[in-house]
């Protein structure tokens, strides 16, 4: 799907820093998936979840979904954004924000940090025309500027699509040849199927020397692979009620550490416990520092969230806890500083993470990075 208002976009991509200039030499394609297979799954985000955490409004696509003919999917359309330097998050933006005004919506963003799922893929979207988007998810793959990040973008896009395919009980079964199977292009919906005119994401693939069947191969190395090791799903990837997007199960100790979720800043300096709840001799991580998740863990409880293995900590840190501020509230630093001329206004609900601090004698609540809230005005 090509961008309609190509401008717009590159406007919320700003503040993405400059990148290394594309490789001059191409690598062969055996050796992108040699690459691929070397990286770790970046994990699935859920828009909503991650837009509530930055403050955004989360626009629901759930009125326009459209179900499927079959009442499942049947396949998967690999799209490529056309869109230079814009990332998976950049995308979910533009996305959330713009669809009611270009038409277009997608079940999943993914670039070389991870997945970023818009919506369930339980019904279709608005991604590869009238004929596609009854049948199959659509997935949009982003560009990256060199040849290690892009083996980093299809490989979580290969692991993903393999997930999915497990999930609707699916078998691999490459459609670009043939207009039959399970994983698609949107070349391969326009020649075979029709009501859309592109051809991604053969062009951006060919940049790298990459093809479709090259990535088909990866997609069904993953498949076989995930097959044989779903002892950390509970073996029940192929049940409706485990969604591919459900975090891994983490009731059992982990002796290995699960598949990642994803990544998320901690907002609030946090302990690390083990599995029974007991606190670690690891030092304490501190707010703003980028952590790996693993899932959700109950303890005694208390929800943590895993960062390593039987290392947790306390979900709130992470996940904060939403509140309503009662008193017009002004926002101060670690050391207890008002921060500029900024105030929360009453009546508005802010996130607040982990439990009070208290600063130079007085209570607060932490609501980002270095920015705390008098606990009084809450
Ligand atoms: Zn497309």
């Amino acid at each position: 799907m090509k961008k309609l208002i190509t401008a717009l976009a590159l406007a919320t991509t700003i503040a993405v820093p400059i990148q290394a200039a594309p490789l001059a030499v191409q690598v062969h394609a055996s050796s992108i998936n040699d690459l691929a297979k070397q990286d770790s799954y970046g994990g699935v985000t859920y828009a909503d979840n991650m837009l509530a955490q930055e403050g955004i409004k989360y626009n629901s696509f759930a009125e326009n979904a459209i179900p499927y003919r079959n009442g499942k999917p049947e396949g998967i359309v690999i799209h490529e954004t056309a869109t230079p330097n814009a990332t998976a998050h950049d995308e979910a933006i533009y996305f959330n924000r713009e669809w009611k005004n270009i038409y277009a919506y997608v079940h999943a963003f993914v670039d070389k940090t991870g997945v970023i799922q818009m919506m369930s893929p339980d019904s279709g979207t608005w991604g590869a025309g009238p004929q596609a988007n009854d049948r199959f998810i659509q997935v949009e793959l982003c560009e990256e500027n060199n040849a290690a990040d892009f083996a980093k973008g299809v490989n979580n896009d290969a692991i993903y699509a393999a997930a999915l395919l497990h999930h609707y009980g699916l078998q691999p079964d490459n459609a670009v040849h043939d207009g039959q199977g399970t994983i698609w292009s949107h070349h391969a919906v326009s020649q075979y199927l029709g009501g859309t005119d592109h051809t991604d994401p053969d062009g951006y693939f060919a940049k790298w020397g990459y093809t479709m069947d090259d990535f088909y191969n990866l997609v069904k190395y993953y498949y076989d692979n995930q097959n044989g090791t779903t002892a950390d799903n509970n073996s029940t990837t192929n049940t409706p009620a485990n969604k591919p997007s459900d975090k891994p199960a983490t009731n059992k100790p982990a002796a290995t550490l699960p598949k990642p979720t994803g990544t998320k800043t901690l907002m609030h300096d946090a302990l690390v416990y083990d599995e029974n709840g007991d606190t670690t001799s690891a030092a304490t991580k501190t707010a703003g520092t980028k952590l790996t998740l693993y899932g959700y863990k109950t303890i005694a409880g208390r929800k943590y969230l895993q960062i390593g293995l039987n290392q947790f900590v306390v979900a709130s840190n992470v996940d904060g806890k939403l509140r309503k501020v009662k008193h017009n509230a002004y926002l101060y630093n670690a050391n207890g500083y008002r921060i500029g001329k900024g105030k929360l206004y009453r009546r508005t609900y802010i996130r607040t993470y982990g439990g009070r601090v208290k600063i130079a004698g007085h209570k607060y609540y932490q609501i980002d990075v270095n920015e705390f809230v008098k606990v009084g005005n809450f």
